[in-house]
């Protein structure tokens, strides 16, 4: 692969030689330096992965970025708001459809589901669904880059949360496809929804899918130390977690119930 850029001072503007990342300027706990908005192609035509938040200054930014590029399509790795929520508006700034999983995200008569193949300017995008964090989470390979786009299924810090529309066992085995892909296609890269590029994506799988299984194994362990419910194995669990993430972590707490009830 060539071109991988990441800046020291942050996630803005980095990425591979057919990937730039544009970040928006929502940055909180969860959604870390805020949402990376991709646009992958070249010098004719582009698609922009995640437009990001409904928020004027980031979408001019994005629509001035493309300059004279045509746009081919908005693609949504997932329908949270912080993803979606400038879709409409980018979509009408530069006259492009918004394809997504989920229908009620899209925009024009496209969808999006695993398998499909997108080519712009010659340049291929494979959409890989992964579903876990969100019922309708897709993550995007690019071939000639060797990067996987992970959207929130793979963040640049930390770990991904299990959203309320989405579901731990589904996770898990969207974290061993990703594993198997990023080993037989050779990835060099994971190009997150919120955080900076990451070099070595099975070092960063297979942390995140043990990190999976010890936080299992806790919540195993609080349960038999007595914790009644999430808000209990969260006190527990996360004690060494900055509290404002608790929230989320009840929500991750609730997941996991939900999975361990069903093993
Ligand atoms: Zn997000």
């Amino acid at each position: 692969m060539s071109g991988l850029r990441i800046p020291v001072d942050g996630p803005d503007g980095s990425g591979t030689a057919n990937a730039v990342n544009l970040l928006a300027p929502n940055p909180s706990p969860m959604t870390l330096d805020g949402t990376n908005t991709w646009v992958i192609g070249r010098a004719e035509a582009v698609l922009v992965v995640d437009p990001g938040p409904d928020d004027d200054a980031h979408l001019k930014r994005v629509a001035g970025h493309l300059s004279d590029r045509r746009v081919e399509a908005i693609l949504l790795t997932h329908g949270h708001p912080d993803h979606s929520g400038g879709a409409g508006k980018l979509a009408e700034m530069v006259g492009a459809p918004v394809r997504a999983l989920d229908p009620q995200h899209r925009l024009g008569d496209e969808g999006l589901g695993d398998g499909d193949v997108l080519t712009v300017d010659g340049l291929e995008l494979r959409v890989v669904g992964t579903p876990g964090h969100s019922f309708d989470s897709l993550c995007f390979w690019l071939p000639e880059d060797r990067a996987m786009l992970t959207g929130d299924t793979i963040l640049g810090r930390g770990t991904t949360v299990i959203a309320p529309d989405g579901d731990l066992a589904d996770y898990l085995r969207s974290l061993d496809k990703l594993r198997q892909r990023a080993e037989m296609l050779e990835a060099e890269a994971l190009l997150p929804g919120h955080g900076p590029v990451l070099p070595d994506p099975i070092g960063v799988l297979d942390g995140y899918i043990a990190h999976r299984r010890q936080r299992l194994e806790q919540i195993r362990e609080a349960i038999r130390q007595g914790a009644r419910d999430a808000h209990e194995i969260v006190e527990m669990v996360y004690a060494d977690v900055d509290r404002s993430l608790w929230p989320a972590a009840e929500m991750s707490v609730a997941a996991q119930l939900n999975y361990l009830k069903t093993l």
